[in-house]
């Protein structure tokens, strides 16, 4: 199959692989359309690092089934699913407590299992969901990181409610996602973004204000009158976005960090405990948030922006465009027919 592989140097490359078997719990996915995550760009970078060994990215897929274990009863061949990253073992201690996102001993495709910038993958058989037949492919990929996450951030994590004021800070895929999760939660959403064309595409989905970094403060105001900000949600994960959402948040208000970082921030008891505020970090997602996702998507309340679709040799140029903040919403990536 072709694959499109990280190499040590730093390199994209497309490579021919032979194609992956299935374990008798597993199915194999025929690849129909892969999202292209932020993460990627973190990945490729370890991988140069030499922190982590080449691998075949992709942890946003939705396939057709062309293959299935011996012992999998809940899939046929020919089924068109959404593919869940997360491999988890279903027996550690996160496991057994629902919390699979956390899984101690799991693989995730895309990090440390081959992911969907290929033509086919393997995935377990309780990792896979069935595609609406109304949804195009393109659009439900990115349910599969980018969807799912934010819905585990906004609504199982951040408690989004009724008029609540909700802050997003960076309005890329996720956040975009998290803007219109929140919409549907039925709360405002100011988004905040340096960037003018993610500002209108966070006005499009829905946010009822979208400003650059400078402007953040006096927007919350006049949006939040004297009832402060009651969730923000940190898609960037700096110094900088860190004490702009602690400056922001309300009485009983949820900091929910979602990006990787390494600066260190700081927060006093009376950031905890006078108004009762919570710091929480949201990793990845469960089966459940991207069965609600999906069942939104579905419903016509929740609409991936896509806007950069092409074939997986392409794969190397849109890492680069991504690199560069030149994508707004979602690129995703065929390895067969461009109109699966
Ligand atoms: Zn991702
Ligand atoms: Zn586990």
């Amino acid at each position: 199959m072709r694959a499109i592989r990280f190499e040590a140097d730093g390199s994209v490359k497309l490579v021919q692989l032979p194609n992956p078997q299935s374990g008798p719990e597993d199915v194999v996915v025929q690849v129909l359309a892969a999202g292209v995550c932020h993460t990627d760009l973190h990945l490729l970078d370890e991988v140069k690092a030499g922190e982590r060994q080449p691998l075949i990215p992709g942890h946003e897929i939705v396939g057709r089934v062309s293959e299935i274990g011996a012992d999998v009863y809940a899939s046929s061949v020919g089924d068109r699913v959404v593919v869940h990253f997360e491999q988890p073992c279903g027996q550690c201690r996160q496991c057994r407590r629902k919390r699979t996102n956390l899984c101690e001993k799991g693989h995730s495709l895309g990090f440390d299992a081959p992911g969907g910038y290929a033509e086919f993958v393997v995935a377990k058989q309780n990792t896979i969901l069935p595609l609406p037949p109304n949804l195009d492919p393109a659009v439900a990929a990115p349910l599969g990181c980018s969807g799912a996450t934010a819905y585990r951030s906004v609504v199982a994590l951040g408690q989004a409610d009724e008029d609540d004021l909700v802050i997003v800070i960076g309005a890329g895929g996720v956040g975009l996602s998290a803007i219109q999760i929140a919409r549907v939660q039925g709360a405002r959403v100011l988004a905040i973004d340096p960037r003018e064309e993610a500002r209108k595409a966070a006005l499009d989905s829905g946010a009822q204000a979208a400003v650059p970094p400078q402007e953040a403060e006096a927007a919350a105001r006049d949006l939040a009158a004297d009832t402060g900000v009651d969730l923000v949600i940190d898609l960037v994960g700096t110094r900088t976005t860190f004490n702009l959402g602690r400056s922001l948040l309300g009485f009983g208000g949820r900091f929910v960090a979602m990006a990787p970082g390494t600066e260190s921030v700081s927060i006093t008891a009376d950031d905890l405990v006078d108004g009762g505020k919570a710091y929480l970090g949201s990793y990845s997602s469960t089966m459940a948030d991207l069965a609600r996702v999906i069942a939104l998507v579905e419903a016509g309340r929740l609409q991936p922006v896509v806007t950069r679709k092409g074939p997986l040799e392409d794969a190397a140029e849109v890492l680069g465009d991504l690199q560069a903040g030149r994508i707004v919403g979602r690129a995703v990536l065929f390895p067969g027919p461009m109109n699966p």
